[in-house]
């Protein structure tokens, strides 16, 4: 289902009224890291205390909605028209939770990650 209104980025674009895919998986000294960038400048989320989503805060939308991510105090005010929101760092909490990745696992994921050299970004 399109998101129900354009965002900043999809303006233009063929997929217009689509949210382009913000999760990437890039490069990085010939590893492949996933990355977040915001929906409204493009550039790398690099805080999680810095940034949020929005979403369209509709309950009668059994289906759900889906997210944009922004950084916070600036990008996200040019995404008004969505009307929920949540901290950046509290929605990837419920998300880890919700598909059964609690933080024990995170923490050993971060060792594993870290074994394999994987850079801090
Ligand atoms: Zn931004």
């Amino acid at each position: 289902m399109p998101f129900p209104y354009p965002t900043p980025l999809s303006l233009g674009q063929p997929e217009h009224g689509k949210v382009p895919n913000m999760i990437k998986v890039m490069p990085v000294d010939e590893l492949f890291v996933p990355m977040l960038f915001c929906d409204f400048c493009g550039e790398r989320i690099r805080d999680a205390s810095m940034a949020l989503i929005r979403f369209k805060n509709d309950p009668s939308d059994v289906a759900g909605t889906e997210v944009l991510y922004a950084h916070k105090n600036t990008c996200e005010m040019k995404l008004e028209a969505a009307s929920g929101w949540m901290e950046l760092r509290i929605f990837l909490d419920h998300l880890s939770n919700n598909v059964g990745f609690p933080a024990k696992a995170m923490y050993e994921a971060q060792v594993e990650r870290k074994r394999l050299g994987f850079p801090e970004m």
